[in-house]
């Protein structure tokens, strides 16, 4: 039998802040689970960005992402979650049925760990992207978006995260042009509709981003076009990429299966490849990524990993 009472022996280690490994510390609270919540930034995860969430049931106005992961961490914290910021995961090891998951300056020991910490903005790889970060390239409208009030920006890709993010920055842009590869947009329909009715929004279809160009500053981007072959330049001054994104499992070795992508395969309980290791959220394969679904996996894999604790005691 554990002793769980040692300081840094727990049930169950939840790594990631956002709405999953939060709804996850909310079942394991409630189930009596001793748990640590390690959140490498701030509590809130990728949500915490997002200005104005419409389709997460019981808000029919909407919600601000900051106020809504907000009431989470508030309702995980009054029924006692123990939550460590700033707590980057360094890596999980797994020997006798016990998981030592690291931080730079911590380390914990528990019964079985869930593994939520979503996913990071894709990187395009193309010239300019690095040298200008920051420069006026940016993957977040909502923490840089003030930056290009009455300027002229561009967005890339046409997924739900390049649609939201370019109605959020037509708030403060003057311009701003959505850059898409293709013909079709990939997003939700009524963020399609809201954007390519929106008059400070102008659609750029069938081109790709060759190279971002500026010497301290974002000046413009050169676009391909991908009919056509023929490349042309577009003056702005910010460049927002939104190509998808990707989640970083590195330091749980070989512990989990990956899909082709790099998402966690799990199973039906949510149960990754070892025993006690539980995925949930956006990291997971999976083939919807909301946060609707997202507290929903949390649920499922507290719930799994309350059972295996269950048996230990
Ligand atoms: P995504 O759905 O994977 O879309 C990525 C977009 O980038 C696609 O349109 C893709 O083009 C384009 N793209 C990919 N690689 C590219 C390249 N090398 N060059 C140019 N364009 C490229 O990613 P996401 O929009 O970040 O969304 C990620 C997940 O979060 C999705 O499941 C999404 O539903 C969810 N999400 C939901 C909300 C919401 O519900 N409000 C908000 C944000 C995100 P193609 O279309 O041609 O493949």
């Amino acid at each position: 039998m554990l002793n769980y009472f040692m300081d840094d022996l727990y049930e169950a280690v939840i790594i990631g802040g956002g709405p999953a490994g939060l709804t996850a510390g909310i079942y394991l609270m409630r189930a009596g689970i001793r748990t640590v919540l390690l959140e490498k930034q701030l509590t809130g995860g990728a949500a915490l960005n997002t200005e104005h969430i419409e389709n997460y049931p019981g808000f029919p106005e909407g919600i601000s992402g900051a106020e809504l992961m907000g009431r989470m961490a508030e309702q995980a914290r009054r029924l006692g979650l123990e939550i460590r910021e700033l707590a980057g995961v360094a890596s999980v090891t797994h020997e006798n049925g016990l998981f030592e998951t690291k931080t730079s300056d911590a380390s914990y020991r528990s019964a079985g760990v869930i593994a939520a910490m979503g996913t990071e903005a894709a990187k395009m790889g193309i010239p300019g992207e690095d040298a200008l970060l920051g420069r006026g390239v940016s993957y977040c409208a909502t923490c840089d978006g003030m930056f290009f009030r009455g300027l002229e920006v561009a967005v890339v890709g046409g997924g739900d995260s390049a649609l939201s993010e370019a109605l959020t920055l037509a708030n403060m842009a003057s311009r701003v042009y959505l850059v898409h590869r293709r013909d079709r947009l990939r997003g939700q329909q009524m963020l399609q509709d809201r954007a390519t009715k929106h008059e400070k929004i102008a659609l750029l279809l069938n081109k790709a981003p060759l190279g971002i160009n500026g010497v301290s500053q974002v000046e413009s981007v050169t676009l391909r076009d991908t009919l056509t072959g023929e490349s042309s330049e577009l003056k702005v001054s910010g460049v927002f990429l939104y190509v998808g994104s990707r989640p970083q499992t590195a330091f749980l070795g070989d512990l989990v299966d990956r899909d082709e992508a790099g998402f966690i395969v799990t199973d039906e309980g949510l149960e990754t490849r070892t025993h006690g290791l539980f995925a949930a959220g956006d990291a997971r394969k999976k083939p919807l990524r909301q946060i609707s679904t997202a507290v929903g996996d949390g649920a499922l894999a507290a719930v799994s990993l309350e059972k295996l604790v269950l048996e230990r005691r």
